[in-house]
Parts: structure tokens; sequence; C-alpha cells
């Protein structure tokens, strides 16, 4: 499996150890969601580069907000999401830096 297939829920959940990237908790599968990292309404696609899991109340949390204003005021999630997101596409992790990096917030912060 490449990182551009497009990835089922479950094979996402198995390769992220069913660990909700912005809490860092495992959960069961039915309690995982697929959360975009480049919203699909801005062009992001369902590729494994583009998605991470994330339990349904982190992803009800971030609501609509971009990722980046909600790791910039969720710095735990922050953590968690740079720490545990290794599958993201490298231009996606350095977008969320950079936006966060002009607010003046780093990403071990
Ligand atoms: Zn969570």
């Amino acid at each position: 499996m490449t990182q551009s297939e497009r990835l089922s829920r479950e094979a996402l959940f198995a390769r992220d150890g069913y660990r909700c990237a912005y809490c860092g908790q495992v959960f069961p599968p039915e309690e995982l969601t697929v959360d975009h990292v480049e919203p699909r309404v801005r062009g992001g696609d369902h590729s494994g580069g583009n998605v991470v899991s994330a339990c349904g109340a982190c992803n009800l949390r971030k609501g609509h907000r971009r990722l980046a204003d909600f790791l910039a005021e969720e710095p735990e999630a922050r953590r968690n999401f740079f720490r545990l997101a290794r599958y993201i596409w490298p231009r996606h992790r350095r977008a969320v830096a950079e936006a966060l990096g002009k607010r003046g917030i780093g990403v071990d912060d």
C-alpha cells in the first residue's frame, strides 16, 4: 500500500494503530472517524497522505475550523498531531507548520 492510494476506513485506522491523531488515545474502530488534513472542499483528496484517524469527540471539537486554527488553539492536539501523523504528505505538514509559525507557534510548543 502506498501513500497515494485511497485508503479504506479500516486500512486507515489499522495504519494509525486505532489511535486518534489529536488526543492520542486508542479507540475501537466504530468510535473513529476519517479526518482530512487538507479539507475536501479545498481540494484535499482521500489519499493516505491527506487523512488521519480522529476520534468522534476530537473531530466534533475541531468542527469546521481549519486544521491550523484547531491546532493553534489546542496545544495537546498540536503536539499529538505532529508526533503521530507521520504518514501525512510533507507538503501538508509543512503548510500547517507554516500557518502556525505565522502566529508565533512552533510545532513543539
Ligand atoms: Zn481524539
